[in-house]
C-alpha cells in the first residue's frame, strides 16, 4: 500500500501532485516545490534547477516537466525544487544568491548558522537531498559564461555504489559532448555522492540564451534518466557512442578586474604551455596572462569583455 509522501512540508497523495513553498527558516527566502506521488512503487527523486538563476535551458525545462508529468505514470516520486535560487532568477544575477553574495552551488555542506545561501543549502539538504535515492541537479552556461553540453557526476564518496550508480546514469544523458568525473566536494551534486545518494549535474545552453530546441534536448535527457530509474515507463536510450570522458579539469579565475581577451574558444582543444588568454587594464597594459598546464579541452569560456577578480575566466580538461 502506498503512502502520502512529504518533502519540505509539501504533501502529496499516492497519483497525485502538490505544490508548495518550503520556508528557509532564518531568512526570508523560500524555495518553490512540486512533489509528484506516483500510483506505484519505486525510487525518489529530486530535480532541482536554478541554483545559479540565469541558466534558462535547465530553468524551463524543469518548470515543463514539473507541470505536465501525469503522476498515474510515475512509479515512487519525484520532487522539484525550482527555482532554488529565487532572487537571483527574478534580479538575473549569475552564480550567486543576491542576499549574501554566495554561490550557493559551492556551499556544500552547509552552515545551517550561516546567511541566506548557507540556509538555503541547508534546507535543501535536509528536507530533500536526504530523503531521496538519486539528485538530478541541472545548470548551463550562466550569462558571461560560452561552452560545450557535459554531464558531471560525482568521483569522491565513501559510497563506491553510489559512484557506480551515477557514472552509469550519466551514460544515458543523450545531449552531453563530455562526461566529467568531478574531485569537487562543495557542489550540491557532489554533496549529495558524498552522502551516498547517487547524482548527476547536467549542463546544456550558455550565455543565459535559451531555445526550444536547448530546452526539448533537456526534457530529453531528463526523461531518459528517468527511465533508466525506471520511475518513469518504456526503455531508455543508451548511447551509442559514450560522451568523451574527463577526469581532470582545471577552473581558472580571475586575478584581477579589467578587460579579458581569451585566446582560445569553447569548441577548441589546448596545448600544454600555449596561452589561452590575458586580462588588461583601461590603458592597454596586460595585467596577468594565462597558460595552459597540460593537453585538454576547452570546458568553458568568459565570453564578457569584463571581469572581476575571483569571478571564473576558463575551464578546461582531459
Ligand atoms: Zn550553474
Amino acid at each position: 500500500m502506498k503512502n502520502t509522501v512529504t518533502f519540505g512540508g509539501i504533501s502529496a497523495a499516492p497519483g497525485t501532485r502538490s505544490t508548495g513553498w518550503c520556508p528557509v527558516p532564518g531568512t526570508t527566502q523560500r524555495l518553490p516545490v512540486t512533489v509528484i506521488n506516483g500510483s506505484g512503487e519505486g525510487m525518489s527523486v529530486l530535480i532541482t534547477s536554478a541554483i545559479h538563476g540565469c541558466e534558462y535551458p535547465s530553468i524551463e525545462a524543469v518548470f515543463e516537466l514539473a507541470e505536465s508529468l501525469d503522476p498515474a505514470r510515475v512509479k515512487g516520486q519525484i520532487v522539484f525544487v525550482n527555482p532554488v535560487n529565487v532572487e537571483g532568477f527574478l534580479q538575473r544575477r549569475p552564480y550567486i544568491v543576491p542576499a549574501d553574495g554566495k554561490n550557493l552551488n559551492r556551499l556544500f555542506p552547509p552552515d545551517p548558522e550561516g546567511t541566506a545561501g548557507d540556509r538555503i543549502a541547508w534546507v535543501l539538504t535536509e528536507e530533500f537531498m536526504k530523503k531521496v535515492d538519486f539528485h538530478i541537479d541541472t545548470h548551463g552556461g550562466d550569462i558571461p559564461e560560452t561552452q560545450p553540453s557535459y554531464v558531471y557526476y560525482p568521483g569522491i564518496s565513501d559510497f563506491p555504489e553510489a559512484l557506480r550508480i551515477s557514472e552509469e546514469a550519466a551514460g544515458y544523458v543523450l545531449h552531453a559532448k563530455y562526461r566529467i568525473r568531478s574531485r569537487a566536494t562543495n557542489h550540491a551534486y557532489t554533496y549529495s555522492g558524498i552522502l551516498g545518494i547517487p547524482s548527476l549535474e547536467l549542463e546544456l545552453g550558455e550565455c543565459t540564451r535559451w531555445s526550444r530546441e536547448e530546452t526539448d534536448q533537456y526534457l530529453e535527457n531528463i526523461t531518459n534518466v528517468l527511465k533508466y530509474l525506471k520511475v518513469l515507463p518504456g526503455e531508455p536510450v543508451r548511447r551509442k557512442i559514450p560522451a568523451k570522458q574527463i577526469t581532470e579539469g582545471v577552473y581558472l579565475d580571475a586575478d584581477c578586474a579589467g578587460r579579458w581577451y581569451p585566446s582560445v574558444g569553447r569548441d577548441d582543444a589546448v596545448h600544454a604551455g600555449e596561452k589561452i588568454g590575458e586580462i588588461r587594464d583601461f590603458f592597454g597594459k596586460t595585467l596577468k596572462e594565462y597558460f595552459a598546464e597540460y593537453d585538454g579541452e576547452v570546458l568553458m569560456v568568459v565570453a564578457t569583455l569584463a571581469v572581476n577578480e575571483g569571478d571564473p575566466i576558463i575551464a578546461y580538461g582531459r
